[in-house]
Order: C-alpha cells, then sequence, then structure tokens
C-alpha cells in the first residue's frame, strides 16, 4: 500500500430526515434529523443524557438501521451497509484493549485482521504511536499503562486502520479533569493534522466548545440548533439552548407583554422597545397569533434572558435604562468570580461579579444593556428580526 496516516479519502457525511425508534415505535431517540457533515469537519454532538447522541452515532457507524429516513456518505446511500463497509472508526468510553497483547499487539491486530503486510503494518504503526506519543510505551500490557495512555492506545488503534471517518463517544469521561483537558487539545489537534471526517459526541459543552468546527445540540431526539462554537453563546436560537449553554447558563424571567414594556412579576417592567430595538424587532407591531412567519411581531407571552456576566448590582434603583428588583438571597465566593445568587419574585438570579459588597438579605437593583438581553416568544424560539 501506498497511503499512510495523512492521505485521507475524504468522507461527507449526510443525515436526511432520519429517525430512530425502539420498543415497537414507543421510544424515539432521533426524530427527523438532518445533518450535514463535511469532508475533515470536527462535528460535535452536545446534549443530556438520555438525547439521542449515541444512537445518532451508531447509525452512522452502522450499528444501527434507521427506521426512517436515509444516510450518506458523499454521494452514496449506505443504510444497508455494514460497519466495514462504510470504514469508520469508533471509540468508545469504555474502549476495550486486549488485556493478553501488548501494546505494539493492539495497534497491529486491526491491521492483522486486514491482511496488511508485516512491513506495512510496521511503518503504519510507528507513524501512529509516533503522532500519540506512545512510542515508549509499545511494548507493555494495557495493564500497566495510565488512564491516558490506555486512551491514546485506543485512539491510535482505531487511527492506524486509516478510517475515512472517526466517531467518538464520551472517549475522555473515564479521565480525570487534568487528563481530560490535556487529551481534548491532543485529539483536536490529532484531527487537524489527519484531516479525518469526525464526530464526536458527548454531554459536557465546555469539550465541545473547545473542539468543535460545528456543534449540534440535541434534545430529546431531535436537533435544537446547529452552529459553530461561539454563535451557541452568543445567539442561543431556542430558551432551551439558553439554559443549557453557559456556566451558569442564561437567566430567564418570564415576562407579558405590556404595550411597549415587559412586565417581570413583580420585579419591574423592561422597556421592550429599547431591547427589542438592538436586535432591530419593532415591538409596537402586534402579535399575530396564527402566523409562525411573522417572526418581527412579538407575542403577549415573552422571556427575557440575560447571561449572569452580563448582569450588574446596584444597591439604589437606577434612574434610567433596564432595572429589576430582588433580594440578596447567597454569595458565592468562587476565586475567579463571585456569583450572587438575588431572588427575583419566586426565582433566583445568577450574576456573576468580580467583588460582591453585598450581604444576603439586602435588596438589589438588577441592571443590564439593552444589547445584552434576549427575547423569546412563547414557543421557546429567540425572537429575531
Ligand atoms: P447518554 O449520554 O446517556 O448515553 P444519549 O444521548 O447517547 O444518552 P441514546 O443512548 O442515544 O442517548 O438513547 C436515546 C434514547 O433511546 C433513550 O431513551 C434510550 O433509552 C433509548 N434507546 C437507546 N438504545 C436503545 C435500545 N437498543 N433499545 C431501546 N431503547 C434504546
Amino acid at each position: 500500500g501506498e497511503s499512510t496516516v495523512r492521505q485521507q479519502v475524504m468522507t461527507s457525511i449526510t443525515m436526511d430526515g432520519v429517525s430512530k425508534y425502539f420498543d415497537g415505535g414507543e421510544t424515539v431517540a432521533n426524530y427527523r434529523l438532518n445533518l450535514e457533515v463535511d469532508d475533515g469537519e470536527f462535528l460535535v454532538i452536545l446534549g443530556p443524557s438520555g438525547c439521542g447522541k449515541t444512537t445518532a452515532l451508531r447509525l452512522v457507524a452502522g450499528l444501527e438501521e434507521p427506521s426512517e429516513g436515509d444516510i450518506y456518505f458523499d454521494d452514496e446511500r449506505v443504510n444497508r451497509w455494514s460497519p466495514s463497509e462504510r470504514n469508520v472508526a469508533m471509540v468508545f468510553q469504555n474502549y476495550a484493549l486486549y488485556p493478553h497483547m501488548s501494546v505494539r499487539e493492539n495497534i497491529a491486530y486491526p491491521l492483522k485482521v486486514r491482511g496488511i503486510p508485516p512491513d506495512e503494518r510496521d511503518r503504519r504503526i510507528e507513524e501512529v504511536t509516533e503522532l500519540l506519543h506512545i512510542e515508549g510505551q509499545i511494548g507493555k500490557r494495557p495493564a500497566a499503562l495510565s488512564g491516558g495512555q490506555r486512551q491514546r492506545v485506543a485512539l491510535a488503534r482505531a487511527i492506524v486502520r486509516e478510517p475515512s471517518v472517526f466517531l467518538l463517544d464520551e472517549p475522555l469521561s473515564n479521565l480525570d479533569a487534568k487528563l481530560r483537558q490535556e487529551m481534548r487539545s491532543e485529539l483536536k489537534r490529532l484531527q487537524d493534522e489527519l484531516g479525518i471526517t469526525t464526530i464526536y459526541v458527548t454531554h459536557n459543552q465546555e469539550e465541545a466548545m473547545s473542539m468543535a468546527d460545528t456543534v449540534v445540540v440535541m434534545n430529546r431526539g431531535t436537533i435544537q440548533q446547529i452552529s459553530p462554537p461561539e454563535e451557541l453563546y452568543s445567539r442561543p436560537r431556542t430558551e432551551w439552548v439558553a439554559r443549557f449553554i453557559g456556566s451558569p447558563p442564561m437567566n430567564l424571567f418570564e415576562g407579558e407583554r405590556r404595550n411597549g414594556s415587559i412586565a417581570i412579576g413583580e420585579a419591574g417592567t423592561v422597556d421592550l422597545e429599547s431591547v427589542a430595538g438592538v436586535r432591530g424587532i419593532d415591538a409596537t407591531s402586534t402579535s399575530t397569533s396564527t402566523s409562525a412567519s411573522a417572526s418581527a411581531s412579538l407575542s403577549d407571552d415573552l422571556s427575557l434572558g440575560v447571561r449572569p456576566e452580563d448582569l450588574f448590582l446596584s444597591s439604589e434603583r437606577p434612574t434610567s435604562g433596564n432595572a429589576l428588583e430582588g433580594t440578596v438571597d447567597t454569595v458565592e465566593p468562587l476565586g475567579e468570580y463571585t456569583l450572587v445568587n438575588v431572588a427575583v419574585d419566586d426565582r433566583l438570579v445568577k450574576v456573576k461579579v468580580g467583588d460582591a459588597d453585598v450581604t444576603r438579605g439586602e435588596e438589589v437593583w438588577l441592571t443590564f444593556d439593552d444589547e445584552d438581553a434576549y427575547l423569546y416568544d412563547e414557543n421557546g424560539e429567540l425572537v429575531t428580526q
């Protein structure tokens, strides 16, 4: 063979209206997923436990068959292709290395199975062990390795086959926090160098944000948002995503539209025109409850969202601008910043501040700039012009 680890056959992946049902249709793991993964892209599927991430990955791998819809690799419909025909490599959280084999034998195994001749095998093993910095471990048994080294061997074993697609399911979950962070940047570098189309599944948003070219946020079997990582944070398209991304995530205030303002319970009112105006929305146009396409008109029930880092505390009522009244509940000094929990009506609002000169029980005003506010309509969709 004349191919090397660095010359991959590129593959794009398309999921076209793919659904997967279990238990005779009772469990919906995936519902009408539409997804495109470009050649060489690093795509991360992010979502809470049980949202259907693993099933989506298994469908791409060929370990499950879609109940509905089609999967394409480049222009080929692969619905009925076996995993080996798809030439995908999967690495799971519980990557199983063969305990009785050395590292070298573990890595060589998939090549042996495929009948790759010994000298080609040696060349590829040398290349991949160098790439993953495990040259020194090659004679050891898995039991003699650290968690991170074992994970590297598992990756090496997957890469050495020169797959056209790399599928990773929570591959770092079993590692401690420090190692996880190290492996994160290493995986990213590796994927960059190899340029293999990669789908990575995780429930960890930091992992997703730090590695992905594109993040797909899933909830209950459906896709909530597909966007570059920065946009997930700066422009969460649904209230659900807004509540999911960020640490702590966005605060959402349920409000009621009253002419030009939005009333947030007993806490105060916010000038709707100035908040909406930032996004080019005409707050004076009335809602047409039947028309979903009239995105520029506002429903009567709205949620106002502001991130903890965009809220400010003031001990006096400001003379102008947005302000909501609350009572300091708890103050948590976290080193990097202080988190102040403020009771507003019957809920706790999180405010990130550098230094907090407030104490429990104190009456405060929460202020924020118009451009830091998000509006979500009654369907939980971001109100955009
Ligand atoms: P986690 O992060 O906890 O692994 P996930 O997001 O990967 O979750 P999936 O494993 O894809 O979620 O599961 C999605 C849904 O489909 C869940 O309700 C799960 O119970 C169900 N499910 C998955 N596989 C099967 C199966 N083989 N038989 C029946 N139900 C299944």
